[in-house]
This record gives C-alpha cells, sequence and structure tokens, in this order.
C-alpha cells in the first residue's frame, strides 16, 4: 500500500463523516478524529499500512450507517461490503473488531469493550489505544458541555478497557497514559 492508497482512505472517511461534528467545543468536524487515530498508528507503527488504513476508517460502519435498516441509506453491511472491496478484507477485518453493535443499548456497548478486548488482534488493541487517546485528548482541549463526574466516568472507563489492550505497543501506552494525566489535571484544574 503507498501514500496515494493512504489519501484515498482519508478522502473516503472525509466524505463519509461530512456530516458529522465531534461532541465538544470548537464545531470539530468528525474527520478529524480519525486523522488524528490514524497519525498516531503512522508515528508509533510506520511500517503497518493495514493498521493506519483501519485506523482512518475506524469508525465508518459504527456511525454512518443505518443499524436502524430502514431509511434506505447504507446498511453496515452495505459500508462492510464497500470497505472490502475498496482497502481489503483485512482492513475490513479491524474495523469489524473496533465497531460496537449499535443495536445494543449504550451500556452494555460499553460493558462489552472492556470484556472483550483482550480478546482481540494486535492491530485491534493498537486502534483502541490511539482512538482512546484520541478521545481523552479532545475531552481535555474542547470539552463537550458534560458535568465533570461525566467526564471522570469517561476517563476511568477508557483506563478499563485499555488495561485489556496492553502489551501490544509501548509508545501507544505511553501517548494513551500521558493522555489520561492530561486530561486529568486539566479537568481538576
Ligand atoms: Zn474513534
Amino acid at each position: 500500500m503507498n501514500n496515494a492508497k493512504l489519501i484515498f482512505a482519508a478522502n473516503y472517511a472525509a466524505r463519509h463523516h461530512r456530516q458529522q461534528r465531534r461532541k465538544g467545543t470548537g464545531d470539530v468536524p468528525y474527520v478529524n478524529h480519525v486523522l488524528d487515530v490514524a497519525a498516531r498508528l503512522e508515528a508509533a507503527h510506520p511500517d503497518d499500512p493495514i493498521l493506519i488504513t483501519a485506523g482512518l476508517l475506524h469508525d465508518i460502519v459504527e456511525d454512518c450507517a443505518d443499524w436502524s435498516e430502514t431509511t434506505g441509506e447504507p446498511t453496515p453491511d452495505d459500508l462492510r461490503n464497500e470497505i472490502a472491496a475498496l482497502f481489503g478484507a483485512e482492513v475490513l477485518g479491524v474495523v469489524n473488531e473496533v465497531t460496537d453493535d449499535k443495536r445494543l443499548a449504550k451500556e452494555d456497548r460499553k460493558t462489552r469493550q472492556v470484556a472483550e478486548v483482550g480478546k482481540k488482534s494486535i492491530r485491534a488493541k493498537r486502534l483502541k489505544l490511539a482512538d482512546k487517546a484520541s478521545n481523552i485528548t479532545a475531552i481535555a482541549d474542547t470539552p463537550p458541555d458534560w458535568p465533570i463526574a461525566r467526564k471522570r466516568a469517561y476517563l476511568d472507563w477508557a483506563e478499563a478497557v485499555v488495561a485489556g489492550a496492553r502489551g501490544v505497543s509501548e509508545t501507544l501506552e505511553a501517548e494513551f497514559d500521558a493522555a489520561v494525566l492530561y486530561a486529568r489535571n486539566k479537568m481538576e484544574a
């Protein structure tokens, strides 16, 4: 895989996320998040284009599909088939591993992330580390309008997920730990 293919994946992600914004202040386009995740993965594991591509695409099935399959918009399987056709089965496999089943209740999805992360592939664990570090940094820098207790609860949950994803990337683990410390200091300031 070459740079052109990565740019193609970034553009594909931007088109799918075009109507979405991040939760916090600043009206940040959603695609900024997946670019941040991919940049973290690229810096830590530059020789794994499958991982970096999956980073660019990791929220498309979860956040851009019509999970109720009622609106005529692309269903989760439509998007999975498209990703497999354009980027290959290995990339889709990693995306599937980090995609929550949106037909489940939110609390159930959060519990499952903690329970299931330990069984996932090395690439999926690395993606989780980068994803949670990105989300936590965003909570500190462009905070959503949440009570501090909810922010603390998010950080506690992210730490519980990441506890099951350790041992696969010294760099990404150090970045995650630094992001948690940074966010806790900034939140409590
Ligand atoms: Zn994400």
